[in-house]
């Protein structure tokens, strides 16, 4: 079996009530066969970057897992499709969004999955979570070029 591994998770919502959609991905996330969630950030609160809509409830989770990048993805998407029942109405926007952010030291570039994700070092949303539990894996220029995004903790 693998040794475990520390892997980081993003969390967003911005449909209905979005903080009591990412409290219970957390829990979501704790309950998951073959990791143990180590550590989570405060709730976060950000406006919506190149999209309308309502603002964002966001997080950060640390985990210790002994499942592949490819399986805890596959973990993270049935805990999205899950909370995408509770969607008012067919197509309606994803009421969840979870990423892996990082992954051990891996840099992965598959079709369906590329870890470091893409986008993390853009967003504050992200890279303040992050600092909050982690804040050796944040540099402090990454965390000042994103200082002009609106984030608050909640
Ligand atoms: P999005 O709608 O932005 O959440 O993108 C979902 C798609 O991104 C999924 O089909 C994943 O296969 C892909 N993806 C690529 N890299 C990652 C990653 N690091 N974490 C989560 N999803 C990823």
């Amino acid at each position: 079996m693998r040794a475990p591994v520390s892997a980081y998770i993003g969390l967003g919502a911005n449909l209905g009530d979005a903080r009591s959609t990412v409290l219970q991905a957390l829990k979501a996330i704790a309950d998951l066969d073959g990791l143990v969630l180590t550590g989570q950030s405060s709730l976060y609160g950000s406006a919506p970057i190149d999209a309308g809509g309502d603002d964002y409830v966001n997080a950060v989770a640390e985990v210790q897992t002994r499942l592949s990048p490819h399986a805890l993805l596959e973990q993270l998407q049935s805990i999205e499709n899950a909370a995408g029942r509770a969607r008012p109405y067919r197509n309606a926007p994803r009421t969840l969004d979870l990423d892996i952010l990082l992954y051990d030291q891996l840099v992965l570039n598959d079709d369906d999955l590329v870890i470091p994700h893409p986008r993390m070092r853009q967003r504050a949303f992200v890279l303040r979570p992050l600092a909050e539990i982690a804040p050796a894996l944040v540099e402090r220029a990454h965390l000042q070029s994103v200082a002009d995004q609106a984030v608050w903790v909640l």
